[in-house]
């Protein structure tokens, strides 16, 4: 390790940056935020500085830089364009045993600015060693993405109950308490933003410490792409003890939670859905009863097609809590995957998402879903296929109405059949298409076969290149 990271206490302290451009005025910035008391020294300002100097919130010392200018400084700053002015800088701090850093110039340093990301008081620097700033960076940039956005105020509320804690629970008990605390309901009420609710949460806990309920959290797993999952479903996967998912929900996605989660696969077998369900239902509820935090993952969204409102019945009369992160249901996915706008200003002003199992159903209105000027989806149509499209014409839908077929939507085999609903039938069984895949139905599905001939064959940032899409005339 070249550089020891450490987190300096600046409040009230002087730090000194030469330079009066760009540069020096990022770093004054940190320094300001540190609560340090910063000096300027450069013959001009650009305008943010000059601004905060006549605000008094910096001294600004109009001046070459002397020696002077370090009496009293706790650390030291080196931003000016000139070289020579940053190398006297840094051999006159470090001759008096002051940090300095010289922007640019880990040789001159001795000590260097990281990539920082504050959720204060939850602070993470990230550093290179000054090998590649933009890397670091990079990293920077992944670890916020997986941060939750009220971090900060979650670290305050656990502070603010320190002290209760450390009266209420023997040494040895603590620890174990604080993990199961973050990872659990409080954690997650303030998370949400509620801390109200956190704060009745949290009494609980602290009262039944040991012997805390489990919970389930019912979580959209999105289409397929890892990339589509939420923030909150990646946190909230990281932290399961147990995840009970189905066959839509690829090993990407599972490779993606807590390592020692235990993990179930509850699949719909054949035959026996509802006793299948049923069994599904009583795992969520003792799984939950033995404490564990359950997470119960499903395909897409579990609200849209997923039965999530069965479980959420079965959990809310055995009185188990639960929350639901939403997915990227697969109609959205496939829309963009497809390049298929499911509401155009000009095509169609609505979008209904159908069960294809309602083929053979009399209660749907088909004259409804045959009408111009709106997107149908059927999902799980792929068995039905022939029998929706004929059920569609017969309610007057034309044969050269647009439709397409999107199969493993935005998994890498992802493919796009586009046909007039007239020859859509004999395109599936000629190209064998399988589960999962969408019927989507409306002029919405040819507009986007303009796009796709309108876009240049040499494009490389257009997926379309690697999924070649199907097409019938
Ligand atoms: N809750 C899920 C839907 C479950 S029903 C959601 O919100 O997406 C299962 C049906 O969803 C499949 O038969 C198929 O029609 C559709 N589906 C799910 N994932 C899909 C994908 N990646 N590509 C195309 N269709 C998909």
């Amino acid at each position: 390790m070249d550089y020891l990271p450490v987190f300096l206490r600046l409040r009230g302290r002087t730090a000194l940056v030469v330079g009066g451009g760009q540069v020096a005025a990022r770093k004054a910035e940190w320094l300001l935020r540190a609560g340090a008391r910063v000096t300027v020294v450069a013959p001009r300002l650009v305008t943010e500085l000059a601004e905060r100097a006549a605000h008094a919130e910096l001294v600004y010392v109009a001046a070459p830089f002397s020696a002077v200018h370090l009496a009293d400084a706790a650390l030291a700053v080196a931003a000016s364009d000139d070289r020579e002015v940053n190398a006297a800088v840094a051999e006159t701090a470090q001759a008096l045993e002051i940090p300095v850093n010289v922007v640019d110039c880990p040789e001159l340093s001795s000590f260097i600015f990281p990539a920082i990301i504050d959720r204060s008081p939850v602070v993470v620097a990230v550093s290179s060693g000054g090998a590649s700033p933009v890397l670091a960076r990079r990293v920077r940039a992944q670890i916020e993405a997986s941060l939750p956005a009220r971090l900060g105020a979650l670290a305050r509320f656990l502070g603010r109950r320190r002290a209760a804690v450390k009266r209420a629970l023997a040494p040895a008990a603590r620890r174990a308490f604080w993990e199961r605390l973050i990872s659990g309901r409080t954690a997650a009420e303030v998370l949400s933003g509620n801390e109200t609710a956190a704060a009745r949460s949290f009494t609980s806990e602290l009262r039944g410490a040991g012997s805390a309920p489990g919970e389930v959290w019912l979580i959209g797993a999105g289409p397929g792409d890892p990339d589509l999952l939420t923030l909150r479903a990646l946190q909230l996967l990281q932290q399961a003890d147990v995840i009970l998912y189905d066959r839509l929900v690829p090993d990407a996605i599972l490779e993606r939670a807590r390592r020692d989660a235990q993990r179930v696969f509850v699949g719909k077998e054949s035959g026996g859905e509802q006793a299948q369900q049923t069994r599904i239902n009583e795992l969520l509820v003792s799984l939950a009863r033995a404490g564990k935090r359950v997470v119960r993952l499903k395909g897409g969204d579990g609200y849209v097609f997923g039965r999530g409102g069965e479980e959420l019945e079965a959990l809310a009369a055995a009185g188990i809590p639960w929350r639901v992160v939403p997915g990227i249901t697969a109609a959205l996915g496939a829309a963009a995957g497809a390049d298929i706008p499911l509401t155009h200003r000009r095509l169609a002003h609505s979008v209904t998402l159908v069960s294809g199992h309602a083929a053979h159903d009399d209660s749907l209105d088909w004259r409804a879903l045959a009408r111009p000027q709106q997107t149908v989806v059927f999902y799980m149509g792929v068995a039905q296929l022939p029998r929706i499209i004929a059920r569609l014409r017969a309610a007057g839908a034309s044969g050269d109405l647009p439709a397409a077929i999107v199969e493993r939507a935005t998994l890498p085999a992802q493919r796009v059949l586009r046909a007039p609903l007239a020859s859509l039938a004999a395109l599936a069984a000629r190209e064998q298409v399988a589960a999962p895949a969408l019927l989507i139905v409306g002029e919405v599905t040819a507009l986007a076969l303009d796009v796709a001939a309108a876009a240049p064959s040499d494009d490389p940032g257009l997926s379309r290149a690697q999924r070649p899409a199907i097409v019938a005339a």
